[in-house]
């Protein structure tokens, strides 16, 4: 939940801007593989950088949206580039009343068709999270950070309390960033409803969830630098634990005594150890 004075539109730009940015910088976002959101209730004027005007047909309902406006950014569209040229990379949509379509604003600077291909699932995050928490603002990033979606490809790391007993033990940041740990999905086609209904259930008790063989879905109704650092902290923790194995598991890591004692020092409510 964000407190007045809200961003202005050239702030929020900037910030996805960044967040691509450092997303490609921690090898999270190759080529053009990732997608950036941020979904506000404010009202702002996007007709100075975005002034061409189409009518669309969301991918979901949201009535609970109706009036609110999203930043997306555009299928094909390379994260480390919006930067450089906002407007050419991201679509600006507000929700209509009943939320079934919305207003499309983009620029004639625009080098994509459509939203990104995952947008039907970062709405669907944006809806459930900001209907059940009532905040102002929400951030969605995907992002395919290699040692993390690595790790998902071994059997043993696709079981949840696995995943997060192993990777949450190698910084103390680690749990108390992630207290409810990292959520885990197994394969799910990209852009399928399957993959939509899996992040919106994951996303209501984690801010950041693995998506098997495949990336990462992080949230934070705090900013997109919150989001992208979920990301980085999920990553580094699988960074290590990648280190561990090709070491031969001779780290001695966190134990669950420590992590406890962190976590009583630090105020974290967590269950995982
Ligand atoms: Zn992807």
């Amino acid at each position: 939940m964000l407190q007045p004075p809200y961003p202005e539109l050239d702030d929020l730009l900037k910030m996805i801007g960044e967040a691509g940015r450092h997303l490609a910088e921690i090898e999270a976002s190759e080529g053009a593989a990732g997608n950036i959101s941020v979904c506000f209730r404010w009202t702002l004027e996007p007709r100075s950088r975005f002034p061409v005007i189409d009518e669309i047909e969301l991918p979901e309902p949201v009535p609970e949206l109706a009036g609110a406006s999203f930043l997306v950014s555009g299928s094909g569209r390379r994260l480390r580039e919006i930067i450089d040229e906002p407007t050419a990379s991201l679509a600006y949509i507000t929700v209509n009343e009943g939320g079934k379509t919305g207003r499309l604003f983009t620029s004639y600077q625009r080098r994509f068709e459509k939203a990104t291909s995952e947008f039907n699932s970062h709405l669907a995050v944006h809806h459930d999270q900001m209907r059940s928490s009532g905040t102002n603002f929400h951030a969605v990033i995907h992002a395919q950070p290699v040692h993390l979606t690595y790790l998902s490809h071994i059997p043993r790391y696709q079981d949840e309390k696995y995943l997060n007993t192993n990777l949450l033990r190698w910084q103390p940041e680690t749990i108390i960033n992630l207290p409810e740990g990292i959520g885990f999905i197994p394969f799910r086609l990209p852009g399928s409803a399957e993959l939509m209904a899996a992040n919106v259930e994951s996303l209501r008790t984690h801010r950041i969830v693995v998506w098997a063989k495949h990336g990462v879905m992080a949230r934070s109704d705090v900013s997109v630098k919150r989001a992208t650092d979920r990301v980085e902290y999920a990553e580094t923790a699988a960074k290590y634990e990648y280190l561990n194995l090709c070491a031969g598991g001779a780290g001695e890591r966190l134990s669950a005594e420590e992590i406890r004692a962190i976590c009583k020092t630090f105020n974290v409510q967590q269950s995982i150890f």
